[in-house]
């Protein structure tokens, strides 16, 4: 590789070299959906861009161990620590088990994330799983002074925190003093803690709020917060590589994790690279509910939303997020959809020609092929450029289309390939599909109707009958049967049927 892979930490403000901890193991986390509703396609781009990520670390040969929470249980309205719980709400006005509303989403998100061409993580730890390891977590950040119970739950101390030479801030590049200042109106319904800056890691539950469990100090349930730091801590270590997330997240959410995660005794940030995906806008304008431009992942897909003309497939959605560096902002339109699906197609037609790149044995090929090898080598080489300056996958594609354009002009002139050598042309065939398929995962979807298809081959059937063209009657009811169908000829017409052989 001609360039490490260097990444961009939101912790030091700066792109370095990637090292992992203990290579050639990595260790990431991202924090998964809250499952109390449909994701929307914003919810997308942070696990289809560490998808890359994952699957670009292992194409560079480490042993990565991915895990993605569930958050089920803590999460509350407003992303704050009152009001409230998220699901519970929704199993309330249902009047269902909050259980029944976590499953059901998180089914939802895995069916949208397995078309979106996001392979699985490793470890898919849910929060309810896991109040055991966060009870735990509390009570050291209380032995440790940096917690305190008031009222049945308990509260992180932040400017106990920071008169330990801590830093509550660090992350998002915020000052204490202005925190403080900007939090003096939030003062109601908090008066369990001793600043407006503490946060919640245990909630006792009041009556109404159906998921609890037991504690010492009450019958309730753990803070937002815990979670990430309670489960990575369990299956990643006191420190791992990458922790990454929505830019939405980086203040309090990950902020918060690192303090409890240091109030824990460990010296570290949690984990060594901390990197945001930025957001997606929709027309130019912030998606939210009350705008209208509010877009859910089945919406896109089957162009169910007034704000977009028509659907878009699930690879189209992908290739889209990743035509933009995670770190700058989308914008979600129909000319940008239209666009994205035209280069996935584009990108899908290379592959269907990697094959052909033959030199025909009657053409000899150049005594010399150094210059044209060097010319392909440089092509295949900035497509891993792109990749290793902070996963820019944007990049990475305006390379990959221009090494297509170079296939592309090979495959019009076969005889072209002379100027080449026969090993520069299975290295960048063997790239191009490399990059295309395994590390951006772009594959191809199921093409045509199937429905349209078989229709249309039962026109050619009967205009075969009636020219008494027999041969190609018996070669289109050959072909139909090894598909499991066959041909029908009714006195109403001719009809299809599943063979039942
Ligand atoms: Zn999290």
């Amino acid at each position: 590789m001609q360039h490490p892979l260097s990444l961009y930490n939101t912790l030091t403000r700066s792109k370095a070299p990637f090292q992992p901890l203990h290579a050639p193991f990595v260790g990431v986390y991202l924090c998964g959906p809250t499952v109390y509703n449909e994701a929307h396609i914003g919810n997308a781009r942070g696990p289809v861009v560490f998808d890359v990520l994952t699957r670009y670390l292992r194409h560079l040969g480490y042993t990565v161990r991915y895990v993605r929470n569930i958050t089920d249980v803590g999460h509350l309205e407003g992303d704050t620590d009152e009001g409230d719980d998220k699901i519970g709400k929704i199993a309330r006005a249902r009047q269902v088990e909050p259980m029944q509303v976590a499953e059901g989403y998180a089914n939802l998100y895995h069916r949208h994330m397995e078309v979106l061409g996001c392979l699985p993580p490793d470890i898919e730890p849910r929060a309810s799983g896991h109040i055991t390891e966060q009870v735990e977590m509390i009570q050291q950040i209380i032995d440790n002074g940096f917690g305190y119970e008031s009222n049945g739950s308990v509260y992180f101390d932040v400017p106990a925190y920071n008169a330990a030479g801590r830093h509550y801030g660090k992350l998002s590049n915020r000052v204490v003093e202005e925190l403080l200042s900007g939090s003096r109106d939030n003062l109601a319904g908090q008066e369990e803690k001793r600043s407006p800056l503490d946060f919640a890691l245990w909630k006792k539950a009041d009556e109404r709020h159906l998921m609890r469990w037991p504690s010492p100090w009450s019958d309730g349930f753990p803070g937002w917060h815990l979670e990430c730091s309670a489960m990575s801590r369990k299956y990643l270590g006191t420190e791992f590589d990458i922790h990454g997330g929505g830019l939405d997240l980086m203040f309090p959410h990950h902020e918060c994790e690192i303090a409890q995660s240091q109030a824990c005794n460990h010296p570290t940030n949690e984990a060594q690279v901390w990197m945001h995906n930025n957001m997606i806008t929709v027309n130019g304008q912030k998606m939210s509910k009350s705008l209208g431009n509010f877009i859910t992942i089945s919406q896109l897909f089957e162009g169910s939303n007034t704000t977009l003309a028509q659907p878009y497939s699930p690879m189209t959605a992908r290739f889209f997020l990743l035509q933009a560096h995670y770190r700058s902002t989308v914008d979600i339109t129909d000319e940008g959809l239209q666009a994205a699906r035209k280069g996935y197609r584009k990108l899908m037609n290379g592959l269907r020609l990697l094959e052909k790149l033959v030199l025909p044995a009657d053409v000899e090929r150049a005594p010399d092929t150094e210059k044209g090898d060097a010319e392909l080598r440089k092509l295949v080489a900035d497509c891993y450029t792109g990749l290793n300056d902070d996963l820019n996958t944007a990049r990475a594609i305006a390379s990959l289309f221009n090494l297509l354009r170079k296939l592309n002009g090979f495959a019009a002139n076969l005889a072209t390939l002379a100027t080449v050598s026969a090993v520069a042309v299975e290295e960048a065939t063997t790239a191009y599909h490399t990059l295309v398929v395994d590390v951006l995962g772009l594959v191809d979807e199921p093409r045509a109707n199937t429905e349209d298809l078989l229709r249309l081959t039962l026109e050619f059937y009967q205009e075969a009958k009636a020219t008494k063209a027999y041969d190609k009657v018996d070669q289109i009811r050959a072909a139909l049967k090894a598909q499991g169908i066959v041909v029908k000829d009714t006195k109403a017409g001719v009809d299809w049927a599943y063979s039942e052989e």
